[in-house]
């Protein structure tokens, strides 16, 4: 099922987007929870991580993780930030359109609340 981020990958809905390939899209969160949040995601329709198959989704998977290091040196966090992807309700996803936040430019407590 398509969700907002369908219409900001269809450039139906703005965002603020820092980067975009034929297969990412990473933009601003709206809500951000850091100096520095973006949210990194694949165009292709995949609702969870439970979704994800290693194999057949090893390249975009990949793919991700270089946008995520690039976008971290172009917002000058590369010495530390935080990459999270909630599965579910219960772990907070709100969105299910997978997702990676990027978040950095502050201390990041661990354990997560
Ligand atoms: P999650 O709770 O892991 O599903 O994360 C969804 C994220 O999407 C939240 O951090 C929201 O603030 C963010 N979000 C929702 N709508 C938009 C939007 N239109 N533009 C940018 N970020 C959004």
């Amino acid at each position: 099922m398509s969700t907002i981020f369908s219409k900001i990958i269809n450039k139906e809905i703005k965002a603020d987007i820092v980067y975009e390939s034929d297969k990412i899209l990473a933009f601003k969160d709206i809500n951000p929870q850091a100096p520095v949040h973006i949210l990194i995601i694949p165009k292709e329709e995949i609702a969870r991580v439970n979704n994800l198959d290693g194999k057949k989704h090893s390249e975009l998977l990949g793919e991700m993780f270089d946008a995520a290091n690039k976008i971290a040196r172009e917002q000058n966090i590369d010495d530390g930030f935080r990459l999270v992807i909630n599965s579910g309700e219960k772990a907070g996803q709100s969105v299910f359109h997978l997702h990676m936040h990027l978040l950095g430019g502050r201390i990041m407590n661990w354990p997560p609340g």
